[in-house]
């Protein structure tokens, strides 16, 4: 597995020069575009990895799916009266069918939807950020992690969309804390630093059940891990998450900052990133490298 990986990553590395860094986040556009990293944890606990794959980036969107998971955790099914099931077909920051839809964001992994799961956080935890910051730890077993204060600064700072979509839910009814407290939570778990190893050990729960590798427990259901993998496989890449299925066809979850987690459920998680994204800010390098691992997939030994 070790060598395919290695070969994965130089021929994903042809990739690089496409795509631009993210730059509406001033402190994402300082990222190097030539960074590529991949790496594998399997549901046997063994990890491979290949490239920039111990550099922690902004996990970003990617921050979602725990956002969503911890949410579901502490509130169950009464969740979706707050945010919907449904893919957006539009870009990861629209406005437009907020309004329509009175204020009920489409789905978790749109930012709308992202806000309102995080405002259910903000109801439970006395210390949402750091409480989110130390399952990130646990979950990855790495206790170095942090919250990018530079990063969030930066969100914080060019904060109108998101404050747009904000407002705009709490005029309907559907936010029940204050905008600001919401706003902060949710940048500083987008802006918490890991690197591909912390997220590929981190949400490996996904692959194996709910049960998570570095925590030695189950940490959701397995009925609770399907359902989070299939939203990520019809909402995980925004506007372009049917392009992805059609190309990769595993439930995944991307973010700005560059990074895809990929899940083969019931065997493994990857997570590839390359800091250059395409026009739906998905990174193209990172793209290519999971469906070069998608492709390639059968041919791999049933012990991988
Ligand atoms: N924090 C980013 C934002 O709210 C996350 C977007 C993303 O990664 N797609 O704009």
């Amino acid at each position: 597995m070790q060598g395919w990986i290695e070969d994965i990553h130089a021929r994903a590395r042809t990739r690089l020069g496409s795509g631009h860094v993210a730059s509406y986040i001033p402190a994402l556009a300082r990222q190097d575009p030539e960074r590529l990293g991949i790496a594998v944890c399997t549901n046997a606990g063994e990890l491979y990895a290949a490239g920039d794959a111990e550099i922690p980036f902004s996990i970003q969107s990617i921050a979602k799916v725990l956002l969503l998971t911890l949410a579901l955790r502490t509130h169950g099914e009464g969740l979706w009266e707050r945010v919907g099931l449904n893919p957006s077909g539009m870009p990861f920051n629209s406005l437009a069918q907020l309004e329509a839809e009175r204020g009920k964001p489409r789905n978790p992994f749109i930012n709308a939807g992202a806000i309102v799961v995080t405002d259910r956080l903000v109801s439970a935890f006395a210390t949402p950020p750091k409480h989110l910051r130390d399952v990130a730890r646990r979950l990855s077993g790495n206790d170095a992690i942090l919250i990018d204060d530079g990063v969030l600064a930066s969100e914080w700072q060019h904060r109108s969309r998101n404050a747009a979509a904000a407002y705009l839910m709490k005029a309907f009814g559907n936010l029940d804390n204050e905008v600001d407290e919401v706003l902060h939570t949710y940048f500083s778990c987008c802006a918490l630093a890991m690197s591909c190893k912390d997220l590929a050990i981190a949400l490996s729960f996904l692959a194996a059940g709910g049960q998570a590798q570095a925590m030695d427990e189950r940490f959701v259901s397995p009925g609770l891990t399907r359902r989070i993998n299939s939203i990520m496989s019809t909402c995980g890449l925004y506007d372009a998450a049917g392009d992805f299925a059609y190309r990769v066809g595993l439930p995944a979850k991307s973010g700005v900052g560059g990074g895809i987690v990929a899940v083969v459920p019931g065997r493994m998680t990857i997570c590839a990133w390359s800091p250059a994204l395409d026009e739906s800010g998905n990174s193209v390098a990172a793209q290519y490298a999971l469906e070069l691992f998608a492709e390639e997939f059968d041919q791999m030994p049933p012990s991988g």
